[in-house]
């Protein structure tokens, strides 16, 4: 995933130039002029000082940005020429540059590698920023500026790029409650700043139910065949967690997983497997149900109040779907062809159980073991066989050298930039004739201080208005850690995880436009998974497998059958992977396409809502409401069917390539670079038919997944 910044959708004012800053602004106090958050940094191309930086200074950082920022928007509002683009809409774009190079180090850091000032910092200030933002976007004499501006367009000769940030701009505005009167407009605030701490809220506890469960094992003969390098992280997490001996296992995926893959002990299975699907749902001062269910009502009254049905159709008529009826109709697409296929799955996975001698119904928590085991016999495959070609640091020099192949872009490891955690990796990034153009960080391992999941994060935005400002983005993962013994070996599915974030990372990286909130990822949100997806197609090739996947001790290439194997049995089971997915979107779209309060309780209204797919019992949603941090503090609400929608996009891109008999066709490539260093200057679609010459198909797709 990419997080989507909340503060940023709620408004469109992204900036990077900060040449105003100083004759504007004079430090209010001392405590002020030492925080190293504003002060110049001499560091190489601008990085955070990160050694530098204590969490104890981001708030007082974040409360200057804001006061420096509504004092620009007071001259803004003040100044006593005539609106023109220049002075209100260059102007607004470039207000706020210390909030926003502030914000986003601290959004980075705090889900990254969390403390609790981080976390009090975060709890006390995401309600602020909601309100700040606000008082920006509903200020009236601000927006008759950018109005006028608006209704003269045709005055002020605008390039097109000009024009989209205009029209981007005025819609932000809109879309926040400008044209509300004073009472709605006030309810709205209060709103939004309420449910910025819920969403704050959702997180914490969500963090906090999945660090505090622990699988303690005290018997070997438990994790079965499981392979060393997980026995060995069990040990050292029993450790941690005050066991003198024993393995402990925790609901961070890199443990979770391999349990459920290994352990013979179907009870034990069934406990992990609980205790991940009721994270935040055990009526303790963790829940998240009631915190989920006055989110969703919030929305509703929200949605309501800009004139909309449902938060949805508002959410979705700012995206390429439009409407729900549209998502609706995608996702019912592919539904029946997914559920068929994993039907037909768990009646085979049953039967192996049953072989096993195994009494009893098949459940959720013996899907994986049983699909290991089945690779193994039916494609006499094992993942195990294949970790030791994808040690992270090979699988990111593969990415690494695919972006060279494609865009000409080379990676220099830097040691003398500084970073949040001491297992960050720095490298510049140099363009083919060996030009700086941006830097990224990154951050492979699972710790506690850090969310789960993967994310790219943008540090700064690439922009070029009166001076080209580079990009900083940074890639984080939760993959298990090298041990004493072993360095970090991937599954297949982990490193398609490197390949899909680092395609987030070149969208920020490649952007080559003049405003930093039209660069990078700043687009519709069913475009922005686009990027990154396509990337993944690549990894299994086997001209771009040789590359990299080589054997950790010996440095042999992946063999050719291998690879062979790989691929047959990695399409066995995306029936399951597709149809987890899906539900997950189902119950996004459920819940916010509501029109009037729900009368069920999350429990309930969830189980009604899979009732009416008819899941079958053996799967659940990839996501349950109570940990769905995706679309209750993650800015993907009415949007995560934008994976499956970015994907009909990335087969039928792939297939350009493939059309050509090479995958790595340059004239496709630099086609496709154009794309993605377009950032949002141009809707999702006009980019992706300069690029293909006609509209996405979802053809490749299903023919990619194997359905017919
Ligand atoms: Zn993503």
């Amino acid at each position: 995933m990419k997080k989507v910044l909340i503060l940023i959708s709620i408004v469109l004012l992204s900036i990077q130039c900060t040449s105003k800053k100083e004759e504007m602004n004079t430090m209010p106090d001392s405590g002020l002029s030492n925080n190293p958050l504003l002060k110049k940094w001499n560091t190489p191309f601008g990085t955070a000082p990160f050694d530098k930086i204590k969490s104890e200074d981001y708030l007082p950082a974040i409360e200057f940005g804001m006061q420096e920022h509504d004092k620009e928007i007071k001259n803004i509002v003040n100044n006593k020429d005539k609106p023109t683009f220049d002075n209100t809409i260059i102007a607004l774009e470039k207000s706020g540059s210390t909030l926003k190079k502030v914000t986003h180090l601290f959004d980075a850091v705090e889900s990254a590698n969390t403390d609790d000032v981080l976390k009090a910092t975060s709890k006390k200030i995401r309600p602020e920023l909601s309100a700040h933002y606000d008082k920006i976007n509903m200020n009236k004499k601000l927006f008759d500026r950018v109005n006028t501006v608006y209704e003269q367009k045709d005055k002020f000769n605008l390039s097109a790029e000009d024009k989209k940030l205009l029209e981007e701009t005025h819609k932000s505005f809109v879309r926040s409650g400008i044209n509300l009167d004073d009472k709605k407009q006030e309810k709205l605030q209060k709103i939004n700043k309420r449910l910025a701490e819920l969403s704050q809220k959702f997180g914490d506890n969500l963090l906090e139910e999945t660090n505090n469960f622990d699988l303690y094992v005290t018997d070997k003969k438990d994790l079965g065949n499981m392979p060393n390098n997980f026995v060995e992280a069990a040990t050292e997490e029993a450790k941690n967690r005050g066991h003198k001996t024993g393995w402990s296992f925790t609901l961070q995926r890199p443990s979770f997983y391999p349990f459920l893959d290994y352990s013979t002990n179907r009870d034990l299975r069934e406990k992990i497997f609980q205790g991940y699907a009721n994270r935040a749902n055990n009526n303790n001062e963790f829940d998240n149900k009631k915190v989920l269910e006055e989110m969703v009502n919030l929305r509703i009254e929200k949605a309501h109040i800009l004139g909309y049905d449902s938060y949805a159709d508002f959410v979705l008529s700012d995206n390429m779907a439009e409407n729900p009826g549209n998502v609706y109709n995608l996702l019912k697409q592919v539904w029946k062809p997914a559920l068929n296929t994993a039907k037909h799955d768990r009646d085979l996975l049953a039967s192996m159980m049953k072989k096993d001698g195994v009494k009893g119904k098949f459940r959720a928590s013996d899907w994986r073991y049983y699909v290991r085991q089945t690779r193994s016999i039916k494609y006499n495959f094992d993942e195990d066989q294949t970790r030791p070609y994808f040690e992270v640091n090979a699988v990111r020099n593969g990415a690494f050298e695919l972006a060279n192949k494609l865009f000409g872009l080379s990676f220099k490891r830097r040691n003398d930039i500084s970073t949040w955690h001491k297992d960050q990796q720095v490298f510049e990034v140099l363009d083919e004739a060996g030009k700086h153009i941006g830097i990224i960080y990154m951050d492979f391992f699972a710790r506690p201080s850090k969310k789960g999941g993967a994310w790219m994060n943008e540090l700064r935005m690439q922009s070029n208005i009166d001076s080209f400002v580079t990009p900083i983005v940074t890639n984080n993962f939760n993959f298990p850690a090298p041990t004493k013994d072993s360095p970090s070996l991937l599954s297949f599915t982990q490193a398609q995880t490197v390949f899909h974030e680092f395609g987030h990372g070149l969208h920020g990286l490649l952007s080559n436009v003049k405003y930093g909130s039209l660069s990078g990822t700043n687009v519709p949100r069913d475009f922005v998974e686009f990027p990154s997806q396509v990337i993944e197609n690549w990894m299994s090739e086997p001209d771009v497998l040789k590359l990299y996947a080589k054997h950790y001790k010996t440095g042999e290439v992946i063999p050719t059958a291998m690879v062979k194997k790989m691929n047959e049995a990695n399409g066995f089971n995306v029936g399951f992977r597709t149809v987890e997915y899906l539900a997950a979107a189902f119950l996004d779209m459920d819940w916010h396409s509501l029109k009037d309060k729900p009368k069920e309780k999350t429990v309930e209204f969830e189980n009604n809502s899979m009732k009416n797919i008819a899941l079958i019992d053996e799967i659940i949603p990839r996501y349950r409401s109570t940990y769905y941090a995706h679309i209750f503090s993650g800015g993907y609400s009415a949007g995560y069917y934008s994976y499956l929608w970015s994907e009909i996009l990335d087969a039928d891109a792939f297939e350009a390539f493939k059309e050509t008999g090479d995958v790595l066709n340059p004239e496709v490539a630099k086609r496709y670079k154009k794309l993605i260093s377009s950032g949002g200057t141009k809707s999702g679609m006009d980019l992706y038919k300069e690029f293909r010459g006609r509209e996405p198909k979802i053809d490749a797709l299903l023919k990619r997944k194997g359905f017919k």
